[in-house]
């Protein structure tokens, strides 16, 4: 380790001094240092720790630690994307801490994590952790913590046992699974003892208060930012997308409670500011927000902003961007064809798209990035060619804007309509085809990797079975290979690729998070499927028909 990037950290809250008597906590962020610390996440619930007196905190990343504690008794995680897994298990051999929670004993620390990863599917990961917080930190932490301070002396099962009562608190090992066959479907999911619930509930911060950078540091990925969220979720509820479905209901920060006394705080220690959230110019206050921001004390703020809605793209945006530093915009369209965004649930129109465009120029920016998907569920040919024609549209009404088109692959997310809905085999075919219609156009195509959001699938609709799988491939050297050949290895012994991720699932088989409670019930996800499905050219296969 060359430097230490602590020392270079502007914290923006005061740290606690820790009792004599505080419990020792590793908290990681399974990545480098200069990736967990942009993450707002991670932040928030570090300041959140290192806020109580009794607990004594020190950080741990991939290249950078703090000093660690001999004997850490709690070991948490924040994970915020899937493929850090290996960095899990990496982190804990290093430790030297079993990598199955069923493989430690009293002399371990419990292990414990939480995020968007696992908190939309921990299943994948369910083996390696003792405890799984399902939901907003805000709360939730305060109380497993709480809750762990009164069986501190316990011993690790008693511990487990009492931690399970705490509402959001998921303890994996507490689950008994069985399957219709070895490589087939979950046959049930059932607690191991009457007293622990059946179901865990996400928990569901409701403030007015929302999160705000708590260090600012030029050693971060996003040098010197300064990160505000401004809502949390989002109204629109685009049946794919997991930023609204899993984060429902649709939350925004107060203007006076909230955003400004933080924007003022963050301004002090740098002037680069973020505000973030799934859809950011959704906040009803947005337009004040924007007039905050433009007096002229503010005028050397260099402004980024997260998301913004396609139809929310005016010309007062466009200008406030242009003043504080910004030049591009991106907005997310899906796809150019109507039918498609209907399925989706987007509530878009082209001319809509096209209106942005010229408004964004009329601003005074410079470029204009979109982002589709591919493979939507009931996705044409015909929709492509819409695609291709609603981007030389917006050439031909914005002439000399630079524009971008990133493409994703629609995968399938627990929680969200489309959860049951395998990716589509013809993706890639069709990513092809749009780079050869859209790059002789002057047209900057960006892919996303299709095999890599295969992989994104199989980890977003896993169970446990794929733990032996993981650690397989991370020993095999975490190539998109290693994944072929791990299942090549445990053939027979779980489902195959294809099974997690192209199969369409019928739609009363037991999901592997069907004890794990979302923001909607189930019944309700049927009915927006049912909902995309009536827009389809043709029927859906039998398994996601109305059941
Ligand atoms: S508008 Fe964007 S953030 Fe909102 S639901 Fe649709 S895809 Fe998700």
């Amino acid at each position: 380790m060359s430097f230490s990037p602590f020392a270079a950290e502007h914290l923006l809250f005061t740290p606690t001094t820790a009792a004599a008597d505080a419990v020792p906590v590793i908290f990681a962020f399974p990545n480098e240092y200069s990736i967990g610390i942009t993450s707002l996440g991670y932040q928030v619930i570090w300041a959140r720790l290192a806020q109580r007196f009794d607990l004594e905190v020190s950080r741990l990343f991939t290249d950078h630690h703090e000093p660690l504690p001999t004997q850490p008794e709690l070991v948490g995680f924040s994970v915020s994307w899937e493929l850090d897994y290996i960095n899990i298990l990496g982190l804990l051999e290093s430790l030297h801490i079993p990598l199955r929670a069923t493989q430690r004993n009293e002399e371990h620390p419990l292990v414990f994590g939480g995020g968007p990863v696992l908190t939309a599917n921990p299943e994948p990961f369910a083996d390696f952790f003792d405890v799984v917080l399902l939901g907003d930190g805000e709360t939730l932490l305060d109380d497993f913590i709480e809750a762990y301070q009164t069986v501190r002396t316990a011993d690790r099962a008693a511990q487990l046992q009492s931690l399970a009562q705490v509402p959001g608190v998921y303890i994996p090992s507490l689950y008994h699974i069985t399957y219709q066959d070895l490589d087939g479907p979950a046959a049930s999911i059932q607690p191991i003892d009457p007293a622990i619930p059946a179901q865990v509930h996400k928990q569901t911060f409701r403030g007015n208060v929302l999160s705000a950078s708590t260090v600012v540091t030029e050693k971060a990925a996003w040098e010197n930012i300064y990160m505000v969220e401004v809502v949390r979720s989002c109204p629109e509820m685009c049946r794919f997308c997991l930023a609204s479905y899993l984060t429902l209901p649709f939350r925004t920060a107060s203007l006076e409670a909230s955003l400004i006394p933080a924007i003022e705080r963050g301004l002090t220690a740098t002037s680069r500011l973020g505000l973030l959230g799934a859809s950011v110019t959704q906040h009803p206050e947005f337009s004040d927000l924007l007039d905050y921001l433009n007096q002229p004390k503010y005028d050397s703020v260099r402004l980024s902003i997260a998301s913004v809605r396609t139809n929310t793209v005016d010309q007062k945006l466009a200008e406030t961007l242009v003043k504080h530093d910004t030049r591009s915009i991106t907005i997310a369209i899906e796809s150019g064809s109507e039918r498609v965004r209907q399925i989706v649930n987007k509530k878009l129109h082209n001319d809509e798209i096209i209106q942005a465009a010229v408004n964004a120029k009329a601003g005074g920016l410079s470029a204009l990035k979109l982002y589709g998907m591919a493979g939507v569920p009931g996705e044409e040919m015909d929709d492509l060619d819409q695609t291709i024609a609603i981007l030389k549209a917006i050439k031909k009404a914005a002439p000399g804007l630079r524009l971008t088109l990133g493409c994703s692959t629609f995968v399938p997310k627990a929680h969200t309509p489309f959860q049951w809905v395998g990716v589509n085999r013809q993706v890639e075919k069709r990513l092809k085809y749009l780079q050869k219609q859209l790059r002789p156009q002057g047209i900057d195509f960006r892919p996303e990797s299709y095999n890599w959001s295969v992989i994104q699938a199989l980890i977003s609709r896993g169970d446990r079975r794929l733990s032996t799988l993981l650690e397989l491939v991370r020993h095999y050297g975490d190539t998109l290979g290693s994944y072929r050949r791990a299942f090549k290895e445990l053939r027979g012994q779980l489902p195959p690729l294809e099974y997690y991720v192209h199969t369409d699932w019928p739609t009363d088989q037991i999901l592997p998070w069907e004890h794990l409670q979302g923001p909607l019930p189930k019944a309700t996800l049927l009915k927006h499927l049912t909902s995309a499905t009536e827009h389809f050219a043709e029927s859906p296969p039998t398994g996601l028909s109305n059941n």
